[in-house]
């Protein structure tokens, strides 16, 4: 494109590109600092039972504590952290603080609650991905049945052979997976036949309009029993509203992830409330 262009659009083009290329430097930059000097720090939100709101486990959510510009979300660093590699780096920094964190509320006696911790595709098409979780378990004594590995359908999709040898070789720890985000990718229900995954979010669009429209009545229908029926939890993302957990309930959905119960709180938060058993 720039052999074509003319002298003055390649000028500009060019100084286009340094200019990106050096902010991006520069986030490259940061980011690694940011891993090194502690910036990273791990949200926690839980999952309720849909019926009883008790917790039986909590999402861990990445976020970047910047000094001068407060806190950025994942969704402003993670496409900048798998461009550059650092997701790896990244990705295995949240597996670790959240097995850490969770031995630690074992430790305090709270009723025992599973982690799930996002991975990204990079670090999922790593074969020593299992290698690298097994190492974890090991450093931090986690009880692999208490960790939930979340991965897209997209992912699944770039390679479902590979795909289905990392979740085999995964599970068979006793480590569960979940399928996130279900819905928004290319959604071939072929693969799920390869897939003995324990767990099926559904994504907020669904969840979104759920009590107001029909269609995603049905489709939200469709998709509990498609889960029920693989043998998976299923569990709705982003529940704001009354009315959106009644009709979920309605349609048997087991668990709940939104902020009509919980938001995403940091570690510091008084776990010790909300992990007992609920008194009645
Ligand atoms: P996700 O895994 O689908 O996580 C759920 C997102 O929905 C979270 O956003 C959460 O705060 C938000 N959410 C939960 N309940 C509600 C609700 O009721 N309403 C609304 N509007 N939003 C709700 P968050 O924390 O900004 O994370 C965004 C995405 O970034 C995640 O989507 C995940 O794909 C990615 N991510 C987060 N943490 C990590 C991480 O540690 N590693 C990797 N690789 N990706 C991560
Ligand atoms: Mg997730
Ligand atoms: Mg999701
Ligand atoms: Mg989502």
């Amino acid at each position: 494109r720039a052999k074509k262009a003319g002298r003055n659009n390649y000028a500009t083009s060019k100084a286009e590109l340094h200019a990106s290329h050096f902010e991006h430097l520069q986030l490259e930059n940061m980011l690694h600092n940011a891993i090194a000097g502690e910036q990273l720090v791990l949200y926690y939100q839980p999952q309720v039972n849909a019926d009883t709101g008790q917790i039986n486990a909590v999402e861990a959510l990445v976020r970047w504590e910047h000094p001068e510009y407060g806190i950025i979300s994942p969704g402003d660093f993670i496409p900048i952290a798998e461009e550059s590699g650092l997701i790896t780096e990244i990705d295995e920094w949240v597996l670790r603080t959240a097995c850490w964190q969770n031995v630690q509320w074992q430790r305090k006696r709270y009723e025992p609650v599973k982690v799930s911790v996002n991975i990204s595709t990079q670090q999922f098409m790593q074969k020593n991905l299992p290698n690298k979780i097994a190492d974890v378990l090991a450093d931090t004594q986690m009880d692999p049945t208490l960790l939930e590995i979340e991965i897209t359908e997209t992912m699944v999709m770039q390679d479902t052979d590979l795909s289905a040898r990392q979740v085999e070789r995964i599970r068979h720890m006793g480590v569960k997976v979940a399928i996130d985000d279900f819905g928004t990718g290319y959604s071939s229900f072929q693969y799920l036949k390869h897939f003995p995954a324990d767990t099926l979010k559904i994504d907020r669009v669904f969840v979104k309009d759920v009590d107001t429209n029909d269609n995603s009545r049905s489709i939200m229908k469709s998709i509990i029993n498609l889960g029920h029926e693989l043998n998976m939890r299923v569990i709705a993302e982003g529940v704001e509203t009354q009315q959106q957990l009644l009709q979920l309930r309605h349609r048997s959905i087991d668990d709940i992830q939104g902020f009509l119960f919980h938001k995403p709180m940091p570690a510091a938060h008084n776990w010790e409330k909300l992990f007992r058993k609920p008194t009645q």
